[in-house]
């Protein structure tokens, strides 16, 4: 049979542990039969970014500009311990998904992968939630200071142009330290108080115009309903710029809305979380980097496994990368090196390269390319609905017909190899 030509290169960047062992199976069992697989091929495994002193994932980075579409396996990123587990290790080097994410400006989309017999824990859930999570500023990029005894606390701002800004935002009352009143009363009201703790946080009209415009993109690109959720009734003015951005951008992309039946839905965070719970599902929820941060691991768990979410990084400028959201499952590795046959789950890691691979066949106008995307996609979810799985699934399946049986990664692969042969035949 002929495989698939392809006209422009997929960005592949390789990773680490027990996802690089999957990642060459998917590549051998389920890719290189049925498609004449052309790559620019990025080695992030954590040796080679650390001979190149980093500039592999760079230049990964930048492949992914010029390109378009990516393709990720998960990467190691080093802490102290793996300092000691890699003694050759040059530095600390930063995560691989930080630097890409900085360089192509994105916003990350989780998605979760659904079968007929997991059912979410929430009920009324019939289509997956996709979570859109703004990755920059707030608290992640806050600086904090926790002080004692009386004073006034300001924000302040010194522009430029000379003209400064000030206002109070909290001063212990009057009395209190001033030493006038006996040193009782002083230490009384210091005391009632206790320490004082302050934050300072900071977005960007940039980087949150940048973040809507991938949200509408996205929403547009898989035909969903966007919804975005802050507090701006309580935070007027930060949490109401992003509700001002948001509906300015959704004036831009009104009309490709429109044409698509989509709506754009603002609502308070608190009344969207309720909606969530309630609803059909079948979204995009976009969030503020916080609530990005807890509802994203709220919303995986209630679908079922980490091992089931995939992760798209979408740039406003339009390039995308897939990876899985999980990370290198390194005690499995371990157990791999060992010589054991783990029960891995690659469901993520396929959905990554099936979304890479249907993604380029529609910006090369590849009909194949995309219909195989769609057929390795249909396969997967076909065996596990057979009850063919990996040992992290077997424990969720409740209420179906089918017994499920655990498989290693091997041979669930092999069956998965075999069911997509049949189907592409
Ligand atoms: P992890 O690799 O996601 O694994 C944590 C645990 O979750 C595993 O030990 C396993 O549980 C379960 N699990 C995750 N994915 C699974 C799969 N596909 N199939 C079956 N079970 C799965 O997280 P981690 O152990 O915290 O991190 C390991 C390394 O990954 C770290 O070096 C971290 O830097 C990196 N990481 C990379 C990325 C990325 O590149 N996007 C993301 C996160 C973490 P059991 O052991 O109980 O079976
Ligand atoms: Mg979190």
């Amino acid at each position: 049979m002929e495989r698939i030509k392809m006209t422009t290169p997929l960005v592949e960047m390789d990773g680490d542990e027990m996802t690089r062992i999957l990642w060459q199976m998917i590549k051998d069992k389920l890719i290189l039969p049925h498609v004449d697989l052309q790559t620019a091929y990025y080695d992030l495994g954590l040796i080679s970014r650390n001979d190149t002193d980093d500039q592999i994932t760079v230049d990964a980075a930048n492949a992914t500009k010029k390109y378009g579409v990516a393709v990720k396996c998960a990467t190691i990123t080093p802490n102290a311990q793996r300092m000691v587990e890699y003694p050759q290790l040059k530095k600390m080097w930063l995560s691989p998904n930080g630097t890409i994410r900085s360089i192509l400006d994105g916003t990350v989309f989780r998605v979760p992968i659904t079968i007929d017999i997991i059912k979410p824990v929430v009920k009324t859930w019939e289509a997956p939630i996709t979570i859109a999570r703004h990755a920059y500023g707030d608290v992640y990029k806050g600086v904090e200071l926790k002080l004692e005894g009386a004073g006034t606390a300001y924000l302040a701002f010194e522009g430029r142009d000379g003209v400064a800004q000030r206002q109070v935002i909290f001063e212990t009352p009057e009395g209190a330290g001033s030493g006038d009143g006996g040193a009782s009363e002083v230490s009384g009201a210091a005391e009632a108080f206790g320490a004082v703790i302050l934050q300072g946080v900071h977005n960007t009209e940039r980087s949150i115009r940048a973040f809507a415009r991938s949200c509408f993109r996205y929403a547009i690109a898989t035909k969903q309903d966007l919804w975005f959720s802050t507090k701006d009734t309580i935070s007027k003015t930060y949490d109401g710029y992003f509700k001002e951005v948001f509906e300015q951008e959704s004036v831009n992309y009104k009309e490709q809305m429109d044409a698509l039946g989509l709506e754009y839905f603002y609502t308070l965070i608190d009344d969207a979380v309720a909606r969530v719970i309630r609803s059909k599902g079948g979204f995009v929820w976009a969030c503020k980097n916080y609530d990005g941060d807890v509802m994203s691991d709220m919303i995986s768990t209630a679908f079922g496994s980490l091992a089931m979410m995939t992760s798209v990084l979408v740039s406003p400028d339009g390039p995308v990368e897939y990876e899985a959201a999980h990370g290198t499952v390194t005690r499995h590795y371990y157990r791999h090196l060992k010589g054991e046959q783990t029960s891995t789950n690659p469901i993520a890691t396929i959905f990554a390269w099936s979304g890479a691979l249907r993604e380029r066949g529609e910006r090369d106008g590849n009909r194949d390319l995309m219909d195989f995307g769609d057929a390795l996609e249909a396969v997967s979810l076909e065996t596990l609905n057979a009850g063919m799985m990996t040992q992290d699934l077997v424990g969720l399946v409740e209420g179906a017909d089918v017994v499920p049986q655990s498989m290693t990664s091997a041979a669930f692969l092999d069956e998965i190899a075999r069911r997509l042969a049949t189907k592409l035949a």
